[in-house]
């Protein structure tokens, strides 16, 4: 299964060549193409993308906005995401319930409830293909139960807006906005989780993307951790030692 990273940026209007559009992955295998995400950078995208399935993780405009057209194919979407997108001209919704295994399109998906927003209630996706299991969280200010959400996890694929405190408040007695990188790699340690993928990028990453790498890496080694960020076109062959 190959997996893209056709966006790694985020809504915080920072961009440059390696972050230029909202985060969205893509994955393609024999059974089609699934794009996950689909922020309004991928409104005139979309028809020429042509995914066999969409899923969104929550119903902001960097991730979802590019729907506002209509889509090409089944758009999956937990309920609360498609009370805030009642607008959209979408014609095949589809429900993604949390918790449960749902098989799309050579993908064995699992929507995990986590603390973002209280306005645009947002999902993590553990994302099974082959004996390869990977964790998608690209808006995350806490996890519920890291444990068990990260138990097994191969990759997690997290939140890259912020290296600090900045990004996090807490409304309603609940964790809102972007969790530091640091804090997503204590909950990857906790959890053995060795791989983990930056993407979501905001300023402080593409601010000094060298020092914030540097930073990143050896504090992810400290933690037995592969640390990398990602870039708008990395790729990724996710489970292929068994199919070759
Ligand atoms: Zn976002
Ligand atoms: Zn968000």
């Amino acid at each position: 299964m190959q997996l893209t990273f056709l966006g790694t940026g985020n809504s915080s209007g920072f961009s440059n060549t390696r972050h230029r559009l909202h985060s969205a992955l893509l994955f393609e295998g024999p059974q089609g193409r699934v794009m996950i995400d689909c922020g309004s950078d991928w409104l005139e995208e979309l028809p020429h993308l042509a995914p066999e399935a969409l899923l969104l993780t929550h119903a902001h405009p960097d991730h979802s906005g590019g729907l506002e057209q209509g889509a090409p194919c089944p758009v999956y979407a937990t309920a609360d995401t498609w009370q805030r997108l009642a607008d959209y001209p979408l014609t095949e919704k589809r429900l993604l319930e949390a918790g449960k295994m749902q098989a799309i399109n050579g993908l064995l998906i699992q929507a995990v409830p986590l603390f973002h927003s209280l306005r645009a209630p947002t999902v993590g996706l553990r994302i099974q293909t082959g004996n390869t299991c990977l964790f998608y969280a690209p808006d995350v200010a806490a996890l519920m139960e890291p444990a068990t959400t990260l138990k097994g996890v191969d990759l997690y694929i997290g939140d890259g807006s912020a290296l600090d405190n900045s990004l996090l408040r807490v409304e309603q007695g609940r964790a809102c906005g972007h969790a530091p990188v640091s804090e997503q790699l204590q909950w990857c340690r906790a959890a053995g989780v060795e791989s983990v993928i930056v993407t979501h990028c905001g300023s402080a990453i593409i601010g000094d993307e060298h020092s914030a790498c540097d930073q990143l890496a050896a504090l992810a080694a400290n933690f037995g951790i592969d640390l990398e960020i990602a870039f708008d076109g990395l790729q990724r062959c996710i489970g292929c030692e068994e199919s070759s």
